[in-house]
């Protein structure tokens, strides 16, 4: 990164990920300005936002949540916030599959792009990847395993490296039965012990399904075979990540659980810029740091998503548009916990083999998932 202000891009600006990348942003005024807002469909905050940042572009998806004339509407603005010549990063914080279309056009651009929507790698990893090479565009992972493997990796090639072993809080069920976890009422699995983030992630996190997310998006980001990523529960979520490498040495690293150090991570990588935003961390404080196996019986959603991605073509799109619906059902009150996997369970089985080469095929095949998940649950 040259010593220019840098034109930022934030997508998805008033959810969980948007609001802590307008902080981190706001105390960099040397290095950042914020030429372009989109929201998903909160136009109070958007606006609030506005009045205060001034950006160029603003963009509102949802029509009729209180939008501003000038504003541009629809699912296009993603993009064409994306693409602007005014802007040099993309913060793509959008959620789910909503968000790929803005990945593809601004790597295609040539900007960089600071990836918090990590279902535009799970949907179509491969796309992404040409897309960047076509347009000489740079994919920053904001995920907050996935800085952590970034920053233990030091640009050291996939051959050097054995394992990859991603950390999981283990969510609010770690330590719950099988039976209480089918009992798990909406309240329950919204408290999260140690992130504060939406509520769609909140839920991937209690069946573990964002792990499995999380596992394609490596796979996909940094070219490690499925067979040589773990998942390992740690429940004080301190140690992000950690890489071993052939010679033996295993590489971790650590911080505080706050989102607002991957974000400034992903604007400056590989620079570090001097920051005091987040609380520092204290060693003693964070003791002990424990480790424990994955309960797979008590959270089929991670295998079902690890084995989608080992299949490939559409089934990581299956795994996720399926994950997506029934957790929207979730939180509408429509299905019970335990429907979450067995919806995606049902997604896979029904749509096995189909094609999964282009934008189209991945696009139909999630749209297929979501309307198996729907059928299935009679919604
Ligand atoms: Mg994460």
């Amino acid at each position: 990164m040259n010593g220019r202000l840098q034109r930022v891009a934030v997508l998805g600006s008033t959810g969980s990920v948007g609001t802590a990348a307008l902080r981190v942003l706001a105390r960099h005024p040397d290095r950042f300005t914020i030429t372009a807002l989109t929201a998903n469909s909160n136009g109070r905050l958007l606006s609030a936002q506005v009045a205060t940042l001034q950006p160029a572009f603003v963009g509102l998806v949802a029509n009729g949540h209180e939008a501003h004339p000038g504003w541009n509407l629809g699912n296009e603005c993603l993009v064409q916030a994306a693409v602007r010549a005014d802007v040099d990063v993309v913060v793509n914080a959008v959620v789910g599959a909503a968000g790929l279309d803005a990945t593809l056009a601004a790597l295609e651009a040539g900007k960089r792009v600071a990836l918090a929507n990590k279902e535009t790698l799970v949907v179509a990893g491969h796309l992404v990847a040409q897309a960047a090479a076509r347009g000489n565009g740079l994919l920053v992972p904001v995920d907050s395993e996935h800085s952590a493997i970034l920053q233990c990796l030091t640009n050291r090639p996939a051959s050097e490296v054995r394992r990859l072993i991603i950390t999981a809080s283990g969510g609010p069920f770690r330590t719950w039965s099988r039976e209480q976890i089918a009992a798990a009422t909406l309240a329950d699995a919204l408290q999260h012990p140690t992130w504060r983030m939406g509520r769609k992630i909140t839920i991937d996190c209690a069946t573990l399904a964002n792990k499995a997310l999380e596992v394609i998006e490596a796979h996909f980001l940094f070219g490690i075979p499925f067979d040589r990523i773990e998942v390992v529960v740690h429940p004080q979520s301190i140690v992000h990540s950690m890489v071993e490498f052939v010679d033996g040495s295993v590489v971790a690293q650590l911080g505080v659980p706050s989102m607002e150090l991957p974000i400034l991570y992903a604007l400056t990588h590989p620079e570090r810029i001097e920051d005091d935003g987040v609380p520092r961390f204290d060693p003693v404080a964070a003791s002990p740091l424990t480790f424990e196996a994955v309960r797979h019986d008590a959270f089929p959603a991670l295998a079902l998503g690890i084995d989608a991605g080992r299949k490939g073509g559409a089934a990581p799109a299956v795994f996720n548009a399926a994950n997506e619906q029934a957790v929207a059902l979730f939180l509408a009150g429509a299905l019970s916990f335990s429907d979450i996997s067995r919806g995606v369970a049902s997604a896979l089985e029904a749509l096995t083999g189909v094609p999964g080469g282009s934008r189209e095929e991945l696009l139909a095949a999630d749209d297929a998932a979501r309307q198996h998940v729907m059928e299935l649950f009679k919604c």
